[in-house]
Protein backbone atom coordinates (compact mmCIF):
# COMPACT_ATOMS: atom_id res chain seq x y z
CA UNK A 1 0.00 0.00 0.00
CA UNK A 2 0.93 3.45 -0.87
CA UNK A 3 2.37 5.32 2.15
CA UNK A 4 2.49 9.00 0.12
CA UNK A 5 2.02 11.71 2.45
CA UNK A 6 0.58 15.21 1.34
CA UNK A 7 2.57 17.84 2.63
CA UNK A 8 1.88 21.45 3.39
CA UNK A 9 3.90 23.86 1.48
CA UNK A 10 3.53 28.00 0.78
CA UNK A 11 3.06 29.82 -2.19
CA UNK A 12 5.80 32.39 -2.42
CA UNK A 13 3.25 35.14 -4.88
CA UNK A 14 0.27 35.06 -2.16
CA UNK A 15 1.40 33.11 0.33
CA UNK A 16 -1.12 30.88 1.58
CA UNK A 17 -1.21 27.25 2.22
CA UNK A 18 -1.17 24.89 -0.17
CA UNK A 19 -0.81 20.78 -0.29
CA UNK A 20 1.02 19.08 -2.80
CA UNK A 21 -0.81 18.16 -5.07
CA UNK A 22 -1.98 21.81 -5.60
CA UNK A 23 0.57 23.63 -5.67
CA UNK A 24 1.92 23.89 -9.23
CA UNK A 25 5.20 25.02 -9.63
CA UNK A 26 8.07 24.94 -7.53
CA UNK A 27 11.57 26.61 -8.44
CA UNK A 28 14.76 26.17 -6.48
CA UNK A 29 13.51 29.33 -4.08
CA UNK A 30 9.86 29.95 -5.02
CA UNK A 31 6.46 27.78 -5.80
CA UNK A 32 3.82 29.35 -7.17
CA UNK A 33 0.25 28.43 -6.58
CA UNK A 34 -2.65 27.39 -9.40
CA UNK A 35 -4.76 30.23 -8.00
CA UNK A 36 -1.68 33.10 -8.78
CA UNK A 37 -1.24 31.48 -12.12
CA UNK A 38 -5.28 31.73 -12.94
CA UNK A 39 -4.77 35.58 -11.82
CA UNK A 40 -1.53 36.29 -14.32
CA UNK A 41 -3.75 34.59 -16.93
CA UNK A 42 -6.29 36.81 -15.92
CA UNK A 43 -4.23 39.92 -15.43
CA UNK A 44 -3.04 39.20 -18.81
CA UNK A 45 -5.57 38.57 -20.77
CA UNK A 46 -5.23 35.22 -21.76
CA UNK A 47 -6.82 31.95 -21.28
CA UNK A 48 -5.51 29.45 -19.30
CA UNK A 49 -4.07 26.38 -21.76
CA UNK A 50 -7.05 23.82 -20.60
CA UNK A 51 -4.11 20.73 -18.81
CA UNK A 52 -3.68 23.42 -16.83
CA UNK A 53 -7.22 24.09 -15.36
CA UNK A 54 -8.23 22.68 -12.41
CA UNK A 55 -11.49 21.44 -12.16
CA UNK A 56 -12.54 22.92 -8.70
CA UNK A 57 -13.30 26.99 -9.13
CA UNK A 58 -10.22 29.29 -8.16
CA UNK A 59 -11.80 31.93 -5.15
CA UNK A 60 -9.01 33.34 -5.45
CA UNK A 61 -9.68 34.63 -9.08
CA UNK A 62 -11.64 37.15 -7.51
CA UNK A 63 -9.76 38.57 -5.01
CA UNK A 64 -10.20 42.89 -4.41
CA UNK A 65 -6.79 43.94 -5.42
CA UNK A 66 -7.94 42.11 -8.68
CA UNK A 67 -11.35 43.32 -8.87
CA UNK A 68 -10.28 46.94 -8.09
CA UNK A 69 -7.22 46.92 -10.96
CA UNK A 70 -10.12 45.78 -12.89
CA UNK A 71 -12.22 48.79 -12.18
CA UNK A 72 -9.03 51.00 -12.26
CA UNK A 73 -9.29 50.51 -16.21
CA UNK A 74 -12.48 51.96 -16.23
CA UNK A 75 -13.55 54.29 -13.32
CA UNK A 76 -11.85 56.98 -12.86
CA UNK A 77 -11.61 58.85 -9.32
CA UNK A 78 -13.79 57.37 -6.66
CA UNK A 79 -10.78 55.53 -5.10
CA UNK A 80 -12.47 54.34 -1.61
CA UNK A 81 -15.46 53.36 -3.80
CA UNK A 82 -13.90 51.18 -5.94
CA UNK A 83 -11.78 49.57 -2.61
CA UNK A 84 -15.06 48.88 -0.41
CA UNK A 85 -16.70 47.84 -3.20
CA UNK A 86 -14.20 45.55 -4.47
CA UNK A 87 -13.59 44.14 -1.13
CA UNK A 88 -17.46 43.82 -0.87
CA UNK A 89 -18.10 42.37 -4.13
CA UNK A 90 -15.48 39.51 -3.12
CA UNK A 91 -16.99 38.77 0.04
CA UNK A 92 -20.21 37.84 -2.13
CA UNK A 93 -18.35 36.26 -3.99
CA UNK A 94 -17.36 33.79 -0.83
CA UNK A 95 -20.71 33.51 -0.12
CA UNK A 96 -22.19 32.46 -3.38
CA UNK A 97 -20.06 29.72 -4.20
CA UNK A 98 -19.07 28.39 -0.46
CA UNK A 99 -22.59 27.09 0.44
CA UNK A 100 -22.11 28.18 4.20
CA UNK A 101 -25.69 28.90 4.93
CA UNK A 102 -24.01 30.93 8.35
CA UNK A 103 -22.94 33.95 5.88
CA UNK A 104 -25.05 36.73 5.36
CA UNK A 105 -25.28 38.68 3.02
CA UNK A 106 -24.69 42.34 2.99
CA UNK A 107 -26.65 44.62 0.69
CA UNK A 108 -25.10 47.81 -0.53
CA UNK A 109 -26.17 51.77 -0.31
CA UNK A 110 -24.13 53.77 -2.91
CA UNK A 111 -24.67 57.24 -2.21
CA UNK A 112 -23.13 60.20 -4.70
CA UNK A 113 -24.19 62.58 -7.49
CA UNK A 114 -25.86 61.95 -10.43
CA UNK A 115 -23.19 60.49 -13.28
CA UNK A 116 -20.10 60.58 -10.68
CA UNK A 117 -20.00 56.30 -11.53
CA UNK A 118 -22.23 54.37 -9.32
CA UNK A 119 -24.14 52.34 -12.12
CA UNK A 120 -20.40 52.17 -13.96
CA UNK A 121 -18.94 50.69 -10.94
CA UNK A 122 -21.53 47.92 -10.24
CA UNK A 123 -21.77 46.95 -13.82
CA UNK A 124 -17.77 46.51 -13.70
CA UNK A 125 -18.04 44.80 -10.77
CA UNK A 126 -20.86 41.91 -12.30
CA UNK A 127 -19.23 41.61 -15.10
CA UNK A 128 -15.52 40.72 -13.74
CA UNK A 129 -17.61 37.94 -12.03
CA UNK A 130 -19.28 36.89 -14.62
CA UNK A 131 -23.10 37.81 -12.67
CA UNK A 132 -26.73 38.27 -14.46
CA UNK A 133 -26.91 42.15 -13.47
CA UNK A 134 -29.92 44.31 -14.05
CA UNK A 135 -30.65 47.88 -13.77
CA UNK A 136 -33.28 49.15 -12.21
CA UNK A 137 -35.27 52.65 -11.34
CA UNK A 138 -37.54 52.84 -7.83
CA UNK A 139 -39.12 55.47 -9.19
CA UNK A 140 -41.42 53.07 -11.48
CA UNK A 141 -42.79 50.41 -8.47
CA UNK A 142 -45.55 50.92 -6.38
CA UNK A 143 -46.87 48.80 -3.53
CA UNK A 144 -48.87 45.64 -4.46
CA UNK A 145 -52.42 46.32 -5.40
CA UNK A 146 -51.70 49.81 -6.88
CA UNK A 147 -51.00 51.27 -10.72
CA UNK A 148 -47.84 50.73 -11.44
CA UNK A 149 -44.88 47.99 -11.67
CA UNK A 150 -44.70 45.19 -8.73
CA UNK A 151 -40.97 44.67 -7.31
CA UNK A 152 -41.03 40.90 -8.24
CA UNK A 153 -40.67 42.34 -12.12
CA UNK A 154 -37.11 42.85 -10.86
CA UNK A 155 -36.63 39.36 -10.15
CA UNK A 156 -38.04 38.61 -13.53
CA UNK A 157 -35.70 40.70 -15.23
CA UNK A 158 -32.85 38.82 -13.49
CA UNK A 159 -34.02 35.23 -14.78
CA UNK A 160 -34.15 37.18 -18.34
CA UNK A 161 -30.80 38.38 -17.92
CA UNK A 162 -29.23 34.47 -16.94
CA UNK A 163 -31.36 33.31 -19.66
CA UNK A 164 -34.27 31.60 -17.10
CA UNK A 165 -31.10 29.43 -15.91
CA UNK A 166 -33.01 30.12 -11.83
CA UNK A 167 -29.63 29.30 -10.23
CA UNK A 168 -27.73 31.39 -12.01
CA UNK A 169 -30.91 33.93 -11.65
CA UNK A 170 -30.36 33.32 -8.21
CA UNK A 171 -26.80 34.69 -7.57
CA UNK A 172 -27.36 37.52 -9.58
CA UNK A 173 -26.76 41.36 -8.62
CA UNK A 174 -29.54 44.11 -8.97
CA UNK A 175 -28.62 47.59 -9.15
CA UNK A 176 -32.09 49.76 -7.83
CA UNK A 177 -31.72 53.16 -8.82
CA UNK A 178 -32.68 56.63 -7.56
CA UNK A 179 -33.77 54.79 -4.25
CA UNK A 180 -33.81 58.06 -2.57
CA UNK A 181 -36.97 59.03 -4.23
CA UNK A 182 -38.64 56.15 -2.03
CA UNK A 183 -37.91 58.35 0.73
CA UNK A 184 -40.97 58.61 3.05
CA UNK A 185 -43.46 61.50 2.85
CA UNK A 186 -43.43 62.26 6.58
CA UNK A 187 -41.28 60.84 10.01
CA UNK A 188 -44.24 59.19 11.39
CA UNK A 189 -44.96 56.12 9.71
CA UNK A 190 -48.11 55.97 6.88
CA UNK A 191 -50.30 58.75 8.37
CA UNK A 192 -51.45 58.33 5.05
CA UNK A 193 -50.94 55.77 2.59
CA UNK A 194 -48.01 56.55 0.65
CA UNK A 195 -48.01 53.64 -2.35
CA UNK A 196 -44.76 55.25 -4.29
CA UNK A 197 -42.49 56.08 -1.57
CA UNK A 198 -42.88 53.94 2.31
CA UNK A 199 -44.97 51.60 0.17
CA UNK A 200 -42.45 50.28 -2.62
CA UNK A 201 -39.70 50.14 0.40
CA UNK A 202 -41.58 47.84 2.35
CA UNK A 203 -42.54 45.94 -0.93
CA UNK A 204 -38.78 46.00 -1.85
CA UNK A 205 -37.79 44.55 1.84
CA UNK A 206 -39.45 41.66 0.90
CA UNK A 207 -37.45 40.54 -1.69
CA UNK A 208 -34.07 42.12 -0.36
CA UNK A 209 -34.08 40.48 3.07
CA UNK A 210 -33.67 36.82 1.59
CA UNK A 211 -36.28 35.09 1.06
CA UNK A 212 -38.58 32.55 -1.88
CA UNK A 213 -40.46 35.22 -3.66
CA UNK A 214 -43.37 34.37 -6.37
CA UNK A 215 -42.53 35.89 -9.33
CA UNK A 216 -45.32 35.92 -12.30
CA UNK A 217 -43.12 34.22 -15.45
CA UNK A 218 -44.97 36.87 -17.91
CA UNK A 219 -43.96 39.53 -15.62
CA UNK A 220 -47.19 42.27 -15.41
CA UNK A 221 -49.24 42.22 -12.45
CA UNK A 222 -50.11 39.37 -9.84
CA UNK A 223 -53.06 36.99 -10.94
CA UNK A 224 -54.47 34.83 -8.46
CA UNK A 225 -54.85 31.78 -10.61
CA UNK A 226 -51.23 31.99 -12.02
CA UNK A 227 -48.25 29.80 -11.78
CA UNK A 228 -45.47 31.12 -10.07
CA UNK A 229 -41.86 30.76 -10.38
CA UNK A 230 -40.30 30.18 -6.97
CA UNK A 231 -37.55 32.75 -6.89
CA UNK A 232 -35.08 32.31 -3.55
CA UNK A 233 -33.12 35.92 -3.05
CA UNK A 234 -31.33 34.93 -0.46
CA UNK A 235 -28.08 34.88 -2.45
CA UNK A 236 -29.09 37.78 -4.94
CA UNK A 237 -26.63 41.00 -3.49
CA UNK A 238 -28.75 44.07 -3.82
CA UNK A 239 -27.47 47.41 -4.42
CA UNK A 240 -28.91 50.44 -4.31
CA UNK A 241 -28.22 53.83 -5.02
CA UNK A 242 -29.07 56.96 -4.79
CA UNK A 243 -27.78 60.97 -4.78
CA UNK A 244 -29.84 61.60 -1.78
CA UNK A 245 -29.82 65.42 -2.61
CA UNK A 246 -29.70 68.01 0.25
CA UNK A 247 -28.85 65.23 3.03
CA UNK A 248 -25.14 66.69 4.13
CA UNK A 249 -26.79 70.15 4.44
CA UNK A 250 -29.91 68.68 6.53
CA UNK A 251 -27.18 67.61 9.14
CA UNK A 252 -25.83 71.21 9.33
CA UNK A 253 -29.27 73.49 9.40
CA UNK A 254 -28.05 76.32 11.27
CA UNK A 255 -24.75 77.30 9.05
CA UNK A 256 -22.02 78.57 11.22
CA UNK A 257 -19.82 79.82 8.38
CA UNK A 258 -17.47 78.66 5.82
CA UNK A 259 -14.91 76.38 7.94
CA UNK A 260 -18.12 74.46 9.94
CA UNK A 261 -19.92 73.72 6.31
CA UNK A 262 -16.73 72.08 4.86
CA UNK A 263 -16.32 70.09 8.02
CA UNK A 264 -19.82 68.71 7.79
CA UNK A 265 -19.39 68.22 4.23
CA UNK A 266 -16.56 66.05 4.77
CA UNK A 267 -18.35 64.03 7.56
CA UNK A 268 -19.51 60.35 7.18
CA UNK A 269 -23.14 59.97 6.39
CA UNK A 270 -24.90 58.15 9.66
CA UNK A 271 -27.60 55.52 9.48
CA UNK A 272 -29.48 58.62 11.42
CA UNK A 273 -29.74 60.94 8.75
CA UNK A 274 -30.62 58.03 6.20
CA UNK A 275 -33.51 57.80 8.62
CA UNK A 276 -34.27 61.15 8.75
CA UNK A 277 -34.01 61.31 5.05
CA UNK A 278 -36.92 58.83 4.64
CA UNK A 279 -35.01 55.46 4.25
CA UNK A 280 -37.06 53.09 6.81
CA UNK A 281 -35.56 51.44 9.08
CA UNK A 282 -36.14 47.99 8.20
CA UNK A 283 -34.40 48.46 4.83
CA UNK A 284 -31.59 50.39 6.09
CA UNK A 285 -31.05 47.56 8.32
CA UNK A 286 -30.71 45.52 5.13
CA UNK A 287 -28.33 47.64 3.57
CA UNK A 288 -24.81 47.06 5.74
CA UNK A 289 -22.22 48.29 3.32
CA UNK A 290 -22.56 51.79 3.00
CA UNK A 291 -20.17 53.93 0.51
CA UNK A 292 -20.17 57.45 -0.86
CA UNK A 293 -19.11 58.52 -3.91
CA UNK A 294 -17.65 61.48 -4.48
CA UNK A 295 -18.57 64.39 -7.02
CA UNK A 296 -16.48 64.09 -10.04
CA UNK A 297 -13.93 67.11 -10.23
CA UNK A 298 -12.93 69.04 -13.81
CA UNK A 299 -9.95 67.28 -13.70
CA UNK A 300 -11.66 63.64 -13.11
CA UNK A 301 -14.19 64.56 -15.79
CA UNK A 302 -10.43 65.92 -17.91
CA UNK A 303 -9.23 62.05 -17.71
CA UNK A 304 -12.71 60.48 -18.45
CA UNK A 305 -12.80 61.97 -22.35
CA UNK A 306 -9.69 59.80 -23.25
CA UNK A 307 -8.18 57.70 -19.87
CA UNK A 308 -10.67 54.49 -19.87
CA UNK A 309 -9.94 52.03 -21.87
CA UNK A 310 -12.65 52.30 -24.00
CA UNK A 311 -12.92 56.40 -23.40
CA UNK A 312 -15.89 58.51 -24.71
CA UNK A 313 -12.78 59.74 -27.56
CA UNK A 314 -12.09 56.17 -28.35
CA UNK A 315 -15.51 55.83 -28.95
CA UNK A 316 -16.00 58.35 -31.39
CA UNK A 317 -13.13 57.79 -33.05
CA UNK A 318 -14.17 54.34 -33.70
CA UNK A 319 -17.53 55.83 -35.53
CA UNK A 320 -15.68 57.96 -37.89
CA UNK A 321 -13.04 55.69 -38.45
CA UNK A 322 -15.77 53.24 -39.79
CA UNK A 323 -16.29 55.87 -42.49
CA UNK A 324 -11.92 56.54 -43.28
CA UNK A 325 -12.21 59.26 -41.02
CA UNK A 326 -9.59 60.43 -38.13
CA UNK A 327 -11.18 62.42 -35.88
CA UNK A 328 -9.01 64.44 -33.57
CA UNK A 329 -9.27 66.50 -30.74
CA UNK A 330 -7.07 69.17 -29.74
CA UNK A 331 -5.73 69.22 -26.13
CA UNK A 332 -7.49 72.71 -25.69
CA UNK A 333 -10.86 71.23 -27.10
CA UNK A 334 -10.99 68.57 -24.44
CA UNK A 335 -10.47 70.81 -21.42
CA UNK A 336 -13.01 73.21 -22.92
CA UNK A 337 -15.44 69.90 -23.11
CA UNK A 338 -14.63 68.86 -19.24
CA UNK A 339 -14.91 72.60 -18.27
CA UNK A 340 -18.19 73.10 -19.47
CA UNK A 341 -19.57 69.54 -18.50
CA UNK A 342 -18.38 70.65 -14.70
CA UNK A 343 -20.43 73.93 -15.43
CA UNK A 344 -23.30 71.69 -15.67
CA UNK A 345 -23.31 69.87 -12.94
CA UNK A 346 -24.29 66.75 -14.03
CA UNK A 347 -21.51 64.81 -13.85
CA UNK A 348 -19.88 62.65 -16.67
CA UNK A 349 -22.98 62.41 -18.18
CA UNK A 350 -23.01 66.25 -19.72
CA UNK A 351 -19.31 65.38 -21.49
CA UNK A 352 -21.66 62.73 -24.07
CA UNK A 353 -23.67 65.22 -24.53
CA UNK A 354 -21.46 68.09 -25.17
CA UNK A 355 -19.29 66.05 -27.92
CA UNK A 356 -23.05 64.86 -29.05
CA UNK A 357 -23.76 68.51 -29.84
CA UNK A 358 -20.49 69.21 -31.41
CA UNK A 359 -20.37 66.25 -33.76
CA UNK A 360 -24.07 66.33 -34.85
CA UNK A 361 -23.16 68.64 -38.19
CA UNK A 362 -19.85 66.51 -39.02
CA UNK A 363 -21.68 63.11 -37.94
CA UNK A 364 -24.83 64.02 -40.67
CA UNK A 365 -22.81 65.75 -43.56
CA UNK A 366 -19.30 63.40 -43.39
CA UNK A 367 -20.52 60.29 -44.30
CA UNK A 368 -21.51 61.71 -48.03
CA UNK A 369 -18.39 63.20 -48.32
CA UNK A 370 -15.36 60.51 -50.25
CA UNK A 371 -12.44 63.66 -49.85
CA UNK A 372 -12.23 64.19 -46.02
CA UNK A 373 -9.96 62.13 -44.44
CA UNK A 374 -9.49 63.93 -40.95
CA UNK A 375 -11.30 66.34 -38.87
CA UNK A 376 -9.94 68.07 -36.06
CA UNK A 377 -12.55 69.58 -33.56
CA UNK A 378 -11.01 72.85 -31.53
CA UNK A 379 -12.05 74.25 -28.72
CA UNK A 380 -13.86 76.94 -31.20
CA UNK A 381 -16.05 74.34 -32.26
CA UNK A 382 -17.01 73.24 -28.86
CA UNK A 383 -17.77 76.35 -27.51
CA UNK A 384 -19.31 77.40 -30.46
CA UNK A 385 -21.67 74.84 -30.23
CA UNK A 386 -22.55 74.44 -26.59
CA UNK A 387 -23.04 78.26 -26.21
CA UNK A 388 -26.59 77.56 -24.90
CA UNK A 389 -25.72 74.67 -21.75
P1 LIG B 1 -24.44 57.29 -11.87
O1 LIG B 1 -23.51 57.69 -10.76
O2 LIG B 1 -25.55 58.28 -12.04
O3 LIG B 1 -24.90 55.88 -11.77
P2 LIG B 1 -23.11 56.34 -14.24
O4 LIG B 1 -22.21 55.34 -13.62
O5 LIG B 1 -24.32 55.81 -14.96
O6 LIG B 1 -23.57 57.45 -13.20
O7 LIG B 1 -22.28 57.24 -15.25
C1 LIG B 1 -22.75 57.65 -16.51
C2 LIG B 1 -21.61 57.55 -17.52
O8 LIG B 1 -20.62 58.53 -17.21
C3 LIG B 1 -20.90 56.22 -17.50
O9 LIG B 1 -21.40 55.32 -18.42
C4 LIG B 1 -19.48 56.58 -17.86
O10 LIG B 1 -19.34 56.69 -19.26
C5 LIG B 1 -19.31 57.96 -17.29
N1 LIG B 1 -18.71 58.00 -15.95
C6 LIG B 1 -19.32 58.40 -14.81
N2 LIG B 1 -18.49 58.39 -13.78
C7 LIG B 1 -17.31 57.94 -14.24
C8 LIG B 1 -16.05 57.69 -13.63
N3 LIG B 1 -15.82 57.93 -12.32
N4 LIG B 1 -15.05 57.21 -14.42
C9 LIG B 1 -15.25 56.98 -15.73
N5 LIG B 1 -16.42 57.21 -16.36
C10 LIG B 1 -17.45 57.67 -15.64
Amino acid sequence: MSTKKNTIQRCSFCGNVYSDEDSTFSGINAKICNDCIDIYYHIMDLSRPTYYVKSKPSRLKFVPSYLYRELNNVVIGQERAKKVLSVALYNHYKRITSNDETLEKANILMIGPSGCGKTLIAKTLAECLELPFVICDATVYTEAGYVGEDVENILLKLLQRANFDKEKAERGIVFIDEIDKLARKSENPSITRDVSGEGVQNSLLKIIEGSDVNVPPQGGRKHPYQEYIKFDTSKVLFICSGAFVGLKKSQNSKPIGFLKTINEESKPITNEQLLKYGIIPELLGRLSVIVELDPLTEADLRKILTKPQKSIISEYQTLFALDNIDLKFEEEALDAIAHLAYQDQNGARSLRRIIEKTLLDPMFILPDETNTNTLTITKQMIEMNNNNT
